[in-house]
Parts: structure tokens; C-alpha cells; sequence
């Protein structure tokens, strides 16, 4: 759904329909949160999961914002995972970005970046550039208010320091809550399938690896390993198309151990440097320095 069509009154059967899914969708969430996110990357899910959990204004208003925060780093993630899997310049531009920690809309204008840069065809670019563009190279809805609207809203109103009254957090929510939720539908490439790597074995010229899906709230083990030919790092997460091509997400997005919390959860890099890789969670906010194997 796109934001232009929104300011239609009530009469059409359209306008009608998205009132009744709207109603559907939140009934749905009110029963079984994690039913409706189960088809969606583990990063995002944990984060909307944590917002139905919310019912103060303010603690609403946030957990949005961590939303639309997470969705952003997430497909971007993507993008330049990919990006620097061709190696040369481009992989250098997104490391260089990243020796310093990148602000959201630094981020935001890499994804914008590689999404109209040449390979955007191969997947999954070709998945999320048609989340983020329309044919003739104009943004989508889901552009204009992700990473245009979405950011100035995020900046200026996260981090001020000053508590405000809940009313001025209600009318923020319930201003923007519809346009988040209606990112994270149009976003396509949340729907690819996430996995980590737990262990390799031989068959035959292929491997067969045991891995866990993140998809969903709760990370699950595949009962059949995944068979592939390609070398695969164990501990490693992956964006998985099947049957058996996979694309390293790391060091962007990473599934694993936490030293704060002494459990596994998700991680986006904060900041690359030549020797060290900071790492970031949004949902549980710990951070976690890794030691960079030179590629
Ligand atoms: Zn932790």
C-alpha cells in the first residue's frame, strides 16, 4: 500500500478493504504475535515483536522507531553484503564507511547507493530494489518515508534527552505506526530466508551443512541439513536462495554469542576497523567488540 492513496475517505470498497486487513492485522497481532511474524527475517521480527508488547505511548513511539531503525540496517545490511562480495572499489567505499560508525542516514544513502548501482539485477539487490524503486529509477513510498521521512523523524526525536508528555508520543505513533507497518509489508527481501551455520560435513563433491533458521521470533533447527557445494564458514550467517546458493551476511549482520547477555542474538556492525568489529544490538542495546579475521 502506498502512502499517496492514504489520504482517500472511507467510501471506496479499496479504502474499505485496507480497513478491514488493518483490522485483521492487528487482531492478529493481539493473538498471536508471533504467528505474524514468523515468515520474517529474526532481526526485524524480535523488533516488532517487542513493539506489540508495548502499551504506553512513549514505550509504543520507541520500539516504532527501533522498528523502521532495524528495517533500514537490516536491507542495507543486504546490500552491502553483496556489494562487497564483488570486491574492488565498491567493497572498499563500504568498509571505508564504516571506519567510522555511519549515522542512519549515512547508511540509508550506501543502501540508496547500491540499490541504483550496476549489478542491482543480481540477487538479492534485484529483490529490494523493487522495494526501494520504481521502474523508471524514482524512489517507492517505501523509500520516500523510510529513509527520507522516517530518518529526520528518528534524529530529531530520539536522543534529545527531554522526556515529553505521553500525548505528544501518542500523536507521533499514531502518525507514523501505519507508514512503518506498511515498510515492513513492501519489504520483500525480510521474507529471504536467514540462516546461521552450525557444522560441515562431506557428501559426495557437496557439503552438508546443519543450520539453524532465523526466521521468525525463534530461532529453529532445519531437521535436513542444507546441501551445498559452496565452502561455507561454520558460525556463519548467511542469506540463503534456494536450493543451495548462499550470500555471507558478515560482518554487517551477525547471529551469535553475547558476551553481556551470555546468550545468541542478532548484531549489526557499528563500526569495521582494520583489526576490530563493533558490534550492535538494537533489541537488548549490547554491544560486543569481535576481533576481524583479514580477509
Ligand atoms: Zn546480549
Amino acid at each position: 500500500m502506498e502512502t499517496e492513496h492514504q489520504e482517500e475517505t472511507g467510501f471506496s470498497i479499496e479504502a474499505r478493504l485496507r480497513a478491514l486487513e488493518k483490522a485483521v492485522a492487528e487482531l492478529t497481532a493481539a493473538l498471536a504475535p508471533d504467528l505474524l511474524v514468523s515468515r520474517i527475517a529474526l532481526p526485524v521480527a524480535t523488533s516488532i515483536l517487542k513493539g506489540a508488547a508495548q502499551h504506553k505511548p512513549a514505550a509504543q513511539f520507541f520500539t516504532m522507531l527501533d522498528t523502521g531503525e532495524t528495517l533500514i540496517k537490516y536491507s542495507a545490511a543486504l546490500a552491502f553484503a553483496l556489494v562487497s562480495q564483488r570486491g574492488g572499489d565498491e567493497r572498499q567505499a563500504v568498509f571505508d564507511m564504516f571506519s567510522v560508525s555511519p549515522s542512519l542516514g549515512t547508511i540509508a544513502s550506501g543502501l540508496r547507493k547500491s540499490i541504483s548501482g550496476p549489478g542491482s539485477n543480481e540477487w538479492p539487490l534485484s529483490v529490494m530494489r523493487d522495494v526501494f524503486q520504481r521502474a523508471n529509477g524514482k524512489p517507492t513510498a517505501t523509500a520516500r518515508y523510510l529513509l527520507d521521512e522516517f530518518i529526520a523523524l528518528r534524529n530529531s526525536d530520539r536522543g534529545h534527552g527531554v522526556y515529553l508528555a505521553d500525548g505528544y508520543y501518542e500523536d507521533l505513533f499514531l502518525r507514523n505506526s501505519t507508514q512503518v507497518q506498511d515498510c515492513v509489508g513492501a519489504s520483500a527481501h525480510i521474507l529471504l530466508t536467514l540462516v546461521r551455520v552450525e557444522d560441515m560435513k562431506g557428501a559426495g563433491a557437496k557439503y552438508a551443512y546443519n543450520a539453524t533458521k532465523l526466521m521468525g521470533s525463534t530461532p529453529t533447527l532445519f531437521q535436513q541439513p542444507l546441501i551445498s557445494s559452496s565452502t561455507l564458514t561454520v558460525g556463519g550467517t548467511y542469506l540463503w536462495h534456494q536450493p543451495e546458493h548462499f550470500l555471507s551476511v558478515e560482518p554487517f549482520v551477525t547471529y551469535r554469542y553475547c558476551t553481556v547477555c551470555r546468550q545468541e542474538h542478532i548484531f549489526f556492525a557499528e563500526r569495521i576497523t582494520a583489526n576490530t568489529i563493533s558490534y550492535h544490538s538494537p533489541v537488548s542495546n549490547h554491544r560486543i567488540d569481535v576481533a576481524r579475521v583479514p580477509p
